[in-house]
């Protein structure tokens, strides 16, 4: 089988097989870009190799070596030629891009006489012998393995001793004693002599790309973004191009807009006289791309056709890297540029305007999970008015953050597990600092540009981030932040704000946020195609104010018992809870009525007539008792019982398994006293809000945890006993619905039977996988990690529901409640409501509608649609 592709030989479309990378490089060379002639050896080959015992195969070592020859051809060089040597790099490229994940390596092909061969020809030794130090220390690197600093303090050395500033002051001689310098330090560290075979060099390298995929940093960074560990990563070997050739020569990156806000406005930076990573590295501070068009006009003027030609043919925004050797433009990479959740709407919502997408293709190109960020807070701005910032850095990712300093990914991690909020400070950061950066509010660095790896990473999980912050100094071993006369230590306090760069000392006030119009005419357009409807799950008319306003249609779940844990309303609670006699129980249940009340008036006033679920309490009842002496005191007092008798009611209500215990319906089944006085203030509630406000207002009671049609029957009963007589003595009549939730994996299988007496379907999906896997929700999470891991789980149920299993009970019980009333509405009020996989399928089983937490309500919006187009 073929191994190896020449990128002329590939295209877009082939991602799995030749990485991100290659199918991209392949791509430009077909529509005529300049793209310096190569290879690509597949993720095939990189399975092989894990097959082969860590080992490339010989038939693929023959594909490489037979591919190579018509690299040769092209560039009319030879690979170890003594007159006009060719030079490679070796560039790793998954199918899904992993930044800074396994480094490239350059000039390759380099030895002691290729490299004089390349001064001549090139007439330019100094460069040929810094190219030669580069290569050694990338081989090294990767390859060998042998720490980059054990270079890095030689090269400071000569630098020192000749009182130099930068590394392009370094002579023809002093980099040739850096090159012998380095040789040694190979000798030393490894045993062997630098390898002077090019062919050797190559073999190496690609084994050691192959062997990176493996690395923790690789494996971490998987984890972290859901990649499957079985991909394998392709290698690309490419004919060099040279940025370090001097003046006329140097290196960039670009986006064809501005990844942080969208704008449609070429967006990047480079260096002259540069090479590789120079730019991303932060070592030298990159120049603004739009300087290049005074510098090259003409250059400025091709790349700038390219960069909207790249656009156009994969109709989307570009990630774009270049070099211009001696004048003359080269293209490195594309990619579809990763960028802020706000950029990607203003992106979408752009591109359709200009023709270049559908109202469709744009809303299939938002990914629903990072609306999410769009709604992290900024801050408040009378707050910020009197804060004074302390420093400046490159707005990077835009958002505010607040928290405490700590200067390393460990510490951070740390700090953040023990319930801190932690901002990551650092001179730069790496792959090493990815979980930190995941655990922070924000990021800080005082090196490095816009498209530094703080950067990049932030944007990609939707953090803020402060970058080149240079005015202040970073001392990372004594942990010390410093701008001016200000120190900053460890734990101080320390607030960003990543959309204009500002630093501030002490920790600001963050408020929620405003969305933007970009947002409203994509959703806007989402919304038009979905057939779901979206509620939310609010129990307080201030969420519910907050889902409404990211576009909840109904509220699918109201908690009734959230309303009982206030302070003023726990001793009543427990006071009902605890009355040994039906008459004391009322009595309680009196006091409760009008707060009960209140609640749902506050409501149903916010929701204007829009759907509302309510549901009869639930919980079991211990949750409520009180544990500690001076309450359970405190409580026989009122309640005129002495403090052993009220603690030997405490012990008989104790359960030892709650959550299949005393709850749900089974409560009103006992104590229908509750679900009287629940009822009532639902109707009574309705009825002067419908007053009040002039609307009309069609109540949703919600029986919970039915597993026996006669206990639905039973509840129901009450239900409408008391509502009727609500009414009666009101003297005016309201549409009510009375349903129930199906969460009791018996229910689904009774469905048709439920369906007989019931309004509507909930589905309790937390309940309902809680108990058809018998995981416990509150204990499963320390052993579902590891399922995962050990791949005896994918998903995490409990997140995104289990189509096998706890899917298959829920379409089976929507079959028999159709059969029986084909109009029965339905709905899902668990978590899986907000999680796009999931609703993906609540489409296809044909649900009414969704109802998730309000953050999620955009979330749920779009993924609906999606799950239609
Ligand atoms: P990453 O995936 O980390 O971006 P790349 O493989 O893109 O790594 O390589 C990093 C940089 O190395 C490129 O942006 C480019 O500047 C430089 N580079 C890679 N291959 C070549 C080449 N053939 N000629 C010149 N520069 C190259
Ligand atoms: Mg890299
Ligand atoms: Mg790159």
């Amino acid at each position: 089988s073929k191994y190896v592709y020449l990128f002329e030989e590939g295209n877009a479309s082939m991602k799995a097989l030749l990485g991100g990378k290659g199918a991209n490089l392949a791509e430009m060379t077909n529509i005529g870009l300049p793209v310096p002639p190569g290879l690509t050896i597949t993720t095939d080959a990189c399975r092989a190799y894990y097959d082969n015992n860590k080992s490339i195969t010989p038939e693929i070592i023959e594909q490489i070596k037979e591919s190579f020859r018509s690299i040769e051809e092209k560039t009319g060089k030879g690979f170890g030629d003594r007159e006009n040597p060719l030079l490679v790099s070796v560039r790793s490229g998954a199918m899904f891009s992993m930044p800074g994940m396994m480094d490239t390596i350059l000039n390759l092909g380099l030895n002691d006489q290729t490299v004089v061969a390349v001064g001549e020809k090139t007439g330019n030794m100094r460069f040929a012998y810094d190219s030669y130090r580069r290569f050694i220390q990338m081989f090294s690197d990767v390859v060998l393995e042998i720490p980059k600093y054990r270079f890095e303090n030689v090269l400071e050395k000569a630098k020192d001793k000749n009182g130099y500033e930068y590394d392009t002051q370094l002579t023809v001689a002093d980099l040739q004693e850096l090159v012998e310098q380095f040789k040694a330090i190979v000798k030393k560290e490894s045993g062997n002599d630098f390898p002077q075979d090019p062919n050797e060099q190559l073999l190496d390298s690609v084994n050691a790309v192959f062997r990176s995929w493996n690395n923790n940093r690789a494996i971490a960074y998987r984890n972290l973004y859901d990649i499957p560990h079985n991909l394998g990563t392709a290698v690309n070997v490419q004919s060099m191009v040279f940025g370090n050739m001097g003046d006329d020569s140097g290196t960039g990156v670009a986006f064809t807009r501005n990844p942080a806000t969208g704008e449609k406005k070429l967006y990047g930076e480079f260096l002259m006289n540069a090479q590789g990573e120079d730019v991303v590295a932060g070592i030298r501070t990159p120049r603004s791309i739009e300087e290049l068009k005074e510098i090259m006009p003409e250059v400025y003027q091709q790349f700038w056709d390219i960069t909207t030609n790249l656009e156009t043919h994969y109709k989307d925004m570009q990630d774009i890297e270049f070099t211009i050797e001696q004048g003359k433009l080269y293209m490195l990479q594309t990619r579809n540029g990763k960028r802020t959740i706000n950029a990607s709407l203003r992106v979408a919502v752009e591109m359709v305007e200009e023709g270049l997408l559908s109202k469709d293709e744009a809303v299939l190109r938002i990914d629903p999970r990072q609306l999410d960020q769009l709604l992290h807070p900024t801050f408040d701005e009378a707050t910020m008015k009197m804060a004074t910032p302390i420093a400046t850095g490159l707005p990077a990712s835009p958002g505010a953050a607040t928290g405490k300093i700590y200067f390393n990914a460990d510490d951070a991690v740390k700090a953040a597990s023990a319930g801190e909020k932690v901002v990551l400070v650092r001179k730069e950061t790496s792959p090493e600092d990815i979980e930190g950066m995941n655990v922070a509010q924000g990021i800080l660095t005082s090196r490095g540009g816009m498209t530094s790896h703080a950067a990049v990473v932030a944007r990609g999980m939707g953090k803020c981030c402060v970058a080149g912050c240079e005015m202040a100094k970073v001392d990372e071993e004594l942990k010390i932040f410093a701008v001016g006369d200000l120190r900053l230590q460890e734990g101080d306090y320390i607030s960003l704000d990543g959309s204009t760069g500002k630093v501030y000392k002490g920790s600001i006030k963050t408020v929620e946020p405003t969305l933007s119009g970009h947002f409203a005419t994509l959703m806007g357009w989402a919304d038009e195609k979905r057939r779901l409807g979206v509620r939310t799950n609010a129990d307080t008319p201030r969420d519910a104010k907050t889902a409404i306003s990211y576009g909840a249609e109904g509220i699918g779940l109201c908690r009734t018992e959230h309303m009982f844990f206030e302070e003023e309303r726990i001793p009543v609670v427990r006071e009902m809870i605890l009355s040994d006699t039906v008459s004391k129980r009322k009595k309680a249940l009196d006091k409760l009525m009008p707060m009960q009340k209140q609640d749902f008036k506050g409501l149903f006033t916010v929701m204007k007539g829009l759907p509302v679920t309510i549901r009869l309490l639930d919980p079991p009842l211990h949750e409520f008792l009180p544990t500690e002496e001076k309450d359970i005191v405190a409580l026989a007092n009122e309640m005129e019982m002495n403090v052993t008798e009220l603690k030997e009611v405490i012990h008989s209500l104790h359960e030892f398994n709650p959550m299949l215990g005393h709850r749900g319906c089974r409560l009103a089944v006992t104590y229908p006293e509750i679900a009287q006085m629940q009822a009532r203030a639902i109707i009574e509630a309705a009825l002067e809000v419908e007053q009040e406000e002039n609307t009309t207002i069609i109540p949703e009671i919600m029986i919970p945890l039915v597993g026996i049609k006669a206990e639905l029957d039973y509840v129901k009963k009450i239900v409408v006993e008391t509502v009727e007589e609500v009414m009666e003595e009101k003297g005016v009549k309201i549409d009510y619905l009375v349903g129930t939730m199906i969460e009791i994996p018996r229910a689904t299988v009774i469905a048709d039977q439920i369906a007989e007496n019931a309004d509507f379907f909930s589905f309790g999906t937390n309940d309902l996988t809680q108990m058809t896997f018998g995981f416990s929700r509150d204990d499963a999470g320390k052993f579902i990690t590891e399922y995962r891991d050990k791949e005896v789980l994918v998903d995490d149920p409990f997140q995104s529901i289990d189509l096998e299993g706890v899917g298959k009970l829920v379409e089976m019980a929507v079959k028999l409640g159709k059969s029986v009333k084909p109009d029965l509405k339905m709905g899902i009020c668990g978590e899986h409501g907000g999680d796009p996989k999931s609703i993906d399928f609540f489409n296809k089983v044909g649900l009414n509608y969704v109802s998730c937490s309000p953050f999620r309500v955009p979330i749920a919006r779009l993924s609906a649609a999606q799950a239609v187009l």
